[in-house]
C-alpha cells in the first residue's frame, strides 16, 4: 500500500460560542504536515473548521495523495455503551446516532446536554455523563461525576489503562471536557465518511488503507517535546504547538513504527471502544517530533582544571573528564544486520514476547499432563506431528503427539517426554511415569515478555544483541551516527615508513596504532598525517581537521616546555587544559579545544601514547559517541615478577598472563620501548600508595580486551 502523502492533525473543541478573534488555546488548531513542511492554522467555529477540513482532503484526494487525519477526542465509547444507544456493538452507528441528534450552529451554540440527558436516561441508575455549567439545570444530567449511580458502564476504555491521565469521555464540563468534545465532534466526521464514502476508513474500525483514514491522537503523547519548545518560546500557544508537532512526528515517523502504532489496537478497540494512534511507540514519536538539531556542542572550558591543581591522580583526572564530555553525534537509522559495533541511540523494548508462544524444548511427545498417571503410560499417538511454523488441530485428551524442538504447544498439550525415553507399538506411545507436569516445556515469553527492555541506550551492538534484537521483532534500529575522530602526528624527527631506511628520522608509529584503536572502538578514524613542529603547519591541519572531524588526537609535542609544539598552539590560539597525571607511562596530557572541537594531546612516547589512549582516550571517545562511560574489567592474578614502586603515582606495567596463570611483567620498564606493548596482552595497574610486589603477591591485570582490543 502507498505510504501516507499527508498528515492532519486536529484539536478539537466544545466551545458554545466563537472562539476569540485572536489565536488563542481554547478553539481549534489544525495542522497539516506534508512534503516535510508544516503548517497550523486557527479556526473560531467548527462549522469553518470543518469546511476547511472538508476542502483540505478533498484536494489531497484530487492529488492523488493519502492522508492520515488525527483528532483529539474518542472515536467509541467504553464497552456495553453502543448496544443500549443503537441496538448494535459498533462505534460507526453511535456516530450516525449522534449525527442525527447533536444540533450544532455556525456560531458553536448547541445542544449537546440535552442529548447526553437523553441518552443518560436509557441507561438504569443515574449517569453515566455529567458535568454542566450550574445555570443549565437539564433533567437527568447531574453536575457532579460523584453524584452518578449504578449505571452500569466502565469509566474508561482499554486504551485509557495505558495513557491514564486522559480523560473518561463521560465528563461533559470544565477541564478536559473530552466528552463534549466527542459529541460535538464525532457528528462531524460522521459527515466526512458521507462525503468521500469507500475513500475514506475510520481506524480501529476499519482497515487504515483507504486513501483518508481518520484516526484517534492524544496531543499528550508528546508532552515531553511539547514542554522543550514552551520553555524555548514562551509565547508560543500550548495546542498549536501539539498540532505542529503530532502532525511533523507522524509523518517523520518511520514506517515500521507507524505500522505498530496500526497494529496495537485490541479486539474490543476495534469493534466499539476505539483506540489512541501512537500508544506504544511514545518514544519514537518523541524522537521525530522535534526539527532535527545541529549535533549537540561541549563547554570549552570543561577541561579546566581548578587553580592549584598541580599532579592530578588518575582516578581524579578521570572523573573530571567524565563530568565535562557528553554526545556530540546525531542519530540515523540502521537495518539490525548492519548494526554491530554502533552505539544504540534509544532503548529497545520487545516488540512481540520471546518465544512467543509455549513450545517444545526437545523433540519428543506431547500430551495433557492430567490425562496420565504415574506409572506405565500407553497413550495413542495423533496422526500428525508438531513441527515449529505448523498450525496444528487441538490434541484430544488421552492422546499424544510427536512434538519436535521450538513447535509451539497444540491445544491439549502441555508436556512433553523425551522422544528417548519411549517407544512406539502399534500407534500408541509408551513410556514410564512420573512425569512432572509441564516437563520439557518452555513458557511463552520466559526468554523476554512483550514490551520488556532488551538493549538499553548507549549500548554498543555485539553480535548476540542482533540476535537479541531480532528475535522479539526488532529489525531497525536509531543508532548514534558514528564519531569522527582524525588522529594525527606531530614531531619535526617523524618519517613515513616508506621513507628509506637510512634516513634519519623516527617511524612514526603511533598513528596506524592510534587509527586502529578509535576504528576499533567503532569510531571513524581519519588519517591527519604527520606535522613538522610548526605553529602554522600545525595550525593549518587543525583548521581544515577540526572542520571534518567530531574529536581530534595527536601525539608528540604535549609538553608544556616547547613553543614550537602543539601545546603552545593550543594555548595561545585556542582552548586547552594540561593535565599532569600522576601516572607512568606518561607525561603530561592536553585536553583542549579547536573550532570547539575536542583535541585530546597524548604523549609521543609510543608507550604512553598507547596507555593514555587506553585509559583516557578511550573512555573519553565512547561518551562522545554516545556510548557509556567505559571502565576496563580487571582481574586479580598472583604476580610472577618482583617491583619496586614509588608512592604516589600509579603505574601500569606491560604484562602478559602465563601458562600457569600468573602474570609476567615485560622485562624493561623502558618508556621507548615498543617491543613491550607489542608483547603484552595487558597492563598490571599498581594503585599509588608505595608497595614492593615479591612473586605471589595478588595484582590487577587488565587484559586488552577489557579496553575493546
Ligand atoms: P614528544 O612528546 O614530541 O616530546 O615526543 C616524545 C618522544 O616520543 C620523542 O622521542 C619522539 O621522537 C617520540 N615520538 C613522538 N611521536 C612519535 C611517533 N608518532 N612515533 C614514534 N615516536 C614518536
Ligand atoms: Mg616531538
Amino acid at each position: 500500500m502507498k505510504p501516507f502523502d499527508r498528515f492532519v492533525v486536529v484539536d478539537w473543541s466544545a466551545r458554545s460560542a466563537p472562539s476569540p478573534a485572536t489565536p488563542s488555546a481554547d478553539a481549534i488548531w489544525i495542522a497539516n504536515h506534508a512534503d516535510g513542511e508544516t503548517k497550523t492554522s486557527y479556526w473560531r467555529t467548527r462549522s469553518e473548521a470543518a469546511g476547511h477540513l472538508a476542502e483540505l482532503l478533498e484536494s489531497a484526494l484530487a492529488n492523488n495523495e493519502r492522508t492520515l487525519a488525527g483528532f483529539d477526542f474518542p472515536f467509541g465509547y467504553p464497552r456495553g455503551f453502543a448496544q443500549t444507544i443503537t441496538g448494535e456493538e459498533a462505534a460507526l452507528p453511535v456516530w450516525a446516532w449522534l449525527a442525527r441528534q447533536i444540533e450544532d450552529t455556525a456560531t458553536n451554540s448547541n445542544n449537546r446536554f440535552v442529548v447526553a440527558a437523553e441518552m443518560n436516561a436509557r441507561f438504569p441508575g443515574i449517569g453515566p455523563f455529567w458535568g454542566r455549567p450550574k445555570t443549565l439545570d437539564v433533567a437527568g444530567l447531574p453536575d457532579k461525576g460523584s453524584a452518578r449511580d449504578n449505571h452500569g458502564l466502565p469509566e474508561k476504555r482499554g486504551v485509557e489503562a495505558l495513557v491514564p491521565r486522559a480523560q473518561a469521555c463521560w465528563k461533559l464540563y470544565t477541564t478536559g471536557s473530552v466528552g463534549s468534545q466527542m459529541l460535538l465532534g464525532l457528528p462531524y466526521l460522521h459527515a466526512l465518511r458521507e462525503t468521500f464514502g469507500k475513500s475514506l476508513s475510520v481506524w480501529p474500525f476499519e482497515a487504515p488503507d483507504a486513501p483518508i483514514v481518520l484516526a484517534e491522537i492524544y496531543p499528550s503523547l508528546l508532552s515531553a517535546s511539547v514542554d522543550a519548545v514552551l520553555r524555548a518560546d514562551t509565547t508560543a500557544i500550548k495546542d498549536e504547538v501539539q498540532v505542529r508537532l503530532l502532525a511533523r512526528a507522524l509523518g517523520r515517523l518511520p514506517k515500521s513504527d507507524l505500522t505498530r502504532a496500526f497494529a496495537a489496537a485490541t479486539e474490543a478497540a476495534e469493534h466499539e471502544e476505539g483506540w489512541i494512534l501512537g500508544v506504544g511507540i511514545e518514544e519514537a514519536l518523541n524522537r521525530t517530533a522535534l526539527p532535527e538539531t545541529a549535533a549537540p556542542q561541549l563547554k570549552n572550558d570543561c577541561f579546566a582544571l581548578p587553580p592549584g591543581v598541580d599532579w592530578v591522580p588518575v582516578e581524579d583526572a578521570l572523573v573530571r573528564l567524565r563530568e565535562g564530555l557528553s554526545p556530540v553525534v546525531t542519530t540515523e537509522g540502521v537495518a539490525v544486520t548492519d548494526a554491530e559495533g554502533r552505539y544504540l541511540a534509544a532503548t529497545q523494548t520487545a516488540r512481540r514476547a520471546h518465544p512467543p508462544k509455549a513450545n517444545s524444548a526437545v523433540d519428543g511427545y506431547g500430551f495433557a499432563h492430567a490425562s496420565i498417571g504415574d506409572g506405565h503410560i500407553v497413550l495413542p499417538l495423533a496422526a500428525q506431528a508438531a513441527a515449529a511454523g505448523r498450525a496444528v488441530k487441538a490434541v484430544p485428551h488421552g492422546h499424544a503427539i510427536r512434538i519436535l524442538t521450538g513447535a509451539a504447544l497444540p491445544k491439549g498439550v502441555d508436556t512433553v517426554v523425551l522422544e528417548e525415553d519411549t517407544r512406539i507399538a502399534e500407534g500408541h506411545v509408551v513410556f514410564g511415569g512420573p512425569v512432572k507436569p509441564g516437563a520439557n516445556t518452555r513458557a511463552a515469553g520466559e526468554d523476554l515478555v512483550e514490551g520488556a527492555t532488551a538493549i538499553t541506550k548507549g549500548a554498543r551492538l555485539r553480535p548476540p544483541d542482533l540476535a537479541m534484537l531480532t528475535s522479539v521483532g526488532i529489525g531497525e534500529v536509531e543508532v548514534f551516527t558514528k564519531l569522527r575522530v582524525g588522529v594525527l602526528s606531530t614531531g619535526d624527527e617523524l618519517i613515513e615508513p616508506t621513507s628509506a631506511p637510512g634516513d634519519h628520522g623516527i617511524y612514526d608509529a603511533n598513528r596506524p596504532m592510534l587509527l586502529s584503536l578509535v576504528r576499533r572502538w567503532g569510531h571513524f578514524g581519519t588519517d591527519l598525517g604527520i606535522s613538522a613542529d610548526r605553529r602554522e603547519v600545525v595550525r593549518t591541519v587543525l583548521d581544515a581537521a577540526s572542520k571534518a572531524n567530531d574529536a581530534i588526537l595527536t601525539s608528540g609535542g604535549a609538553s608544556a616546555g616547547d613553543e614550537d609544539h602543539v601545546s603552545a598552539l593550543l594555548r595561545t590560539e585556542g582552548t586547552v587544559a594540561t593535565w599532569r597525571i600522576a601516572m607512568k607511562p606518561g607525561r603530561p596530557l592536553l585536553l583542549g579545544f579547536w573550532n570547539d572541537v575536542p583535541v585530546f594531546g597524548l604523549p609521543g612516547n609510543p608507550v604512553a601514547a598507547f596507555v593514555c589512549a587506553l585509559i583516557f582516550a578511550r573512555p573519553a571517545l565512547s561518551v562522545l559517541a554516545g556510548g557509556p562511560w567505559t571502565e576496563p574489567q580487571g582481574y586479580t592474578l598472583r604476580a610472577a615478577f618482583s617491583k619496586r614502586k614509588k608512592a604516589g603515582r600509579r603505574e601500569y606495567l606491560r604484562a602478559r598472563v602465563g601458562q600457569d596463570g600468573s602474570v609476567e611483567a615485560f622485562k624493561s620498564e623502558g618508556s621507548g620501548r615498543i617491543s613491550g606493548i607489542s608483547w603484552a596482552d595487558g597492563l598490571v595497574e599498581l594503585e599509588d600508595g608505595t608497595r614492593d610486589i615479591t612473586p605471589g603477591d595478588p595484582v590487577r591485570y587488565i587484559p586488552f580486551a577489557s579496553f575493546g582490543l
